[in-house]
């Protein structure tokens, strides 16, 4: 292709000398010039988009920096619902193990997480309430266990603010969602006027874990293995949040 243009650019050349030196009279001999060099244009490759990449699994970016106070209820002088049905864990000491694993999981996904409490120590709801003002939560997430006079009543439960936010409500969505699947019973959201999710503005969700006054739930609840999973439901339901 190169050659050929190259060739017939000369040839032409040479004609428009030839043709010029018509002109100028004859007897005027034409040194044959070589023939120009021409920058003929390289045939570009026609540019075809690469492939997508393949569905990748998720790698954090928008859960980096969020960020997310965990708050297990309870602790120290007030121990929550006692283990009078199955186990014998204090609510207190399931929601601490539960919040730290998810803490943990978050953590490794890069949120920034923050704790109202790590230990067995008391607090006050206002306390609580204030860590997620102060630091700006993205999501406030409060871990309790439940109790109920009937004691066939089970499941997790989801709880917003009687006049959650918008994304409050998609938190919880989003909650719920991850706890079917990972297999975990969930009766759904309900909206209650609860100090922690009222006396602050940030998005937030109060998490049940199970009824304490069930059979079935506290020996699941007293499980390490169950209690992982339940902190890996909510890690995902978080994830999700953030990765719509
Ligand atoms: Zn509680």
């Amino acid at each position: 292709m190169t050659f050929t243009r190259t060739t017939l650019a000369a040839a032409l050349t040479l004609v428009s000398l030839s043709l010029l030196a018509g002109c100028e009279g004859p007897g005027k001999v034409i040194e044959p010039l070589p023939p120009p060099i021409i920058h003929s244009p390289t045939p570009s490759p026609v540019f075809t988009p690469p492939p997508p990449p393949p569905p990748q699994p998720w790698t954090g970016q928008k859960i980096r920096g969020a960020v997310v106070v965990i708050d297990p209820g309870h602790g120290g002088k007030d121990p929550g619902a006692l283990p009078k049905y199955g186990g014998h864990m204090t609510e207190s000491a399931i929601v601490l193990d539960i919040g730290n694993r998810v803490a943990r999981l978050l953590g490794e996904r890069g949120a920034r997480v923050i704790m109202t409490r790590s230990s067995d120590r008391f607090l006050e709801l206002q306390d609580r309430a204030d860590t997620a003002e102060r630091n700006r939560a993205d999501l406030f997430i409060s871990i309790h266990a439940d109790s109920a006079e009937n004691r066939s009543a089970s499941g997790a439960g989801v709880h917003i603010h009687t006049k959650a936010s918008s994304q409050s409500q998609k938190a919880a969505l989003r909650m719920t969602a991850a706890f079917q699947k990972h297999g975990i019973e969930c009766r759904g959201i309900y909206r209650n006027n609860f100090h922690v999710l009222r006396e602050h503005s940030r998005p937030a969700m109060l998490i049940e874990c199970g009824f304490l006054t069930n059979a079935g739930d506290a020996g699941k609840l007293n499980s390490s293995s169950y209690r992982a999973r339940i902190a890996n439901a909510i890690a995902d339901g978080t994830t999700a949040y953030f990765n719509p």
